[in-house]
């Protein structure tokens, strides 16, 4: 048996799509513009490349998109200026401070200087604990796209067995909490959990969010489960150019998973896509017009 590969690329298309239509339709019918702007401090390439590929997203969905790329140096105290403008500005519907952020930097100062409202990456407390308790949040992007993807494949995820490996504000955590508030039973493991293969095994809908290159192996997958791989590893090459990989064992999980997500080219591309979907919601929230699914 071999696994279905979920196509991210193609789900993430389809959500672009959608996001364009929704935006042609808000310009035409309210005159409404969504705005999205992207703060990067440094020259971090893997950064500066993010960052280029979600203006382009942003201008392609029909939107806005203000970029701001300050140098290392910038003080927080410029920063937290510069946060106080975009909260204020009424063009600006979504504001995105690229991660990691210089030492010198708190980046929690950062996250709890952007107004929930505009907090398009879901990271203020604000946000983590709406969703934690049930009322509408701006949700980090990256969970969305799992989500997404794992409800395409399943339509509904109740009473699923869900483990979540990783309990990162950025993923894990808000993964885990989507998966409960679809009714699934979730365990969230981490770095102290005993017997990771034993609690993955138990698992319908496995979702990996760790960093680490090929940690889940074949024999730790239920067989017929989904897996979301959400690690992004940069790992060495006879070549010297090096190749991205996942934190799933792809051709062991492969063999025994019933579907599972690539690296590159799964949740990935998702996660730009429910970046243009945040910033859309943000952007009728701010007008006061419903907000689109
Ligand atoms: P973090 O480093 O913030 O969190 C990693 C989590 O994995 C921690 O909770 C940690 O546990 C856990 N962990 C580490 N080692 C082990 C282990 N040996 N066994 C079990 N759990 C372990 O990473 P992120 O959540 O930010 O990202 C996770 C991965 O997802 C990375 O590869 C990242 O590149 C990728 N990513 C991909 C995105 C995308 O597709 N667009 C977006 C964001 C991230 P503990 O808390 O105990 O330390």
């Amino acid at each position: 048996m071999s696994a279905r590969t979920i196509d991210g690329k193609a789900a993430a298309e389809a959500v672009r799509a959608a996001v364009a239509a929704e935006v042609a339709r808000l310009s035409s019918a309210h005159g409404l513009v969504p705005g999205l702007a992207v703060v990067l401090v440094g020259d971090d390439p893997a950064s500066a490349v993010y960052v280029r590929g979600k203006g382009k997203a942003t201008i392609a969905a029909g939107m806005r998109s203000f970029e701001h790329r300050l140098p290392a140096e910038t003080t927080q105290d410029a920063l937290l200026a510069l946060i106080a403008r975009l909260n204020a500005d009424p063009a600006v519907h979504g504001i995105l401070v690229q991660l990691p952020v210089p030492k010198h930097i708190d980046p929690l100062a950062v996250i709890l200087a952007i107004d929930p409202a505009k907090d398009v990456d879901g990271l203020h407390p604000m946000n983590s604990g709406r969703l934690a308790s049930g009322l509408p949040a701006l949700v980090p992007c990256t969970p969305l796209g799992c989500l997404h993807l794992a409800k395409s494949l399943h339509g509904s995820l109740a009473g699923l067995d869900a483990v979540v490996v990783g309990r990162s504000n950025l993923v894990g955590k808000p993964v885990a909490q989507l998966l409960l508030a679809e009714n699934a039973t979730v365990t969230i493991a981490h770095s102290r959990t005993r017997d990771l293969r034993a609690v993955c095994r138990r698992a319908d809908l496995l979702v990996a969010a760790v960093g680490k290159p090929g940690m889940i192996r074949g024999d730790w997958i239920k067989p017929g489960a989904t897996v979301i791989d959400v690690g992004i590893n940069r790992v060495p090459t006879a070549d010297g150019k090096g190749r991205l990989v996942g934190d799933v064992a792809f051709d062991e999980a492969v063999a025994v998973a019933g579907a599972i997500t690539p690296v590159p080219g799964g949740v990935g591309p998702t996660t730009i896509a429910f970046l243009l979907v945040n910033t859309v919601r943000a952007a009728c929230a701010a007008a006061g017009l419903p907000t689109p699914k």
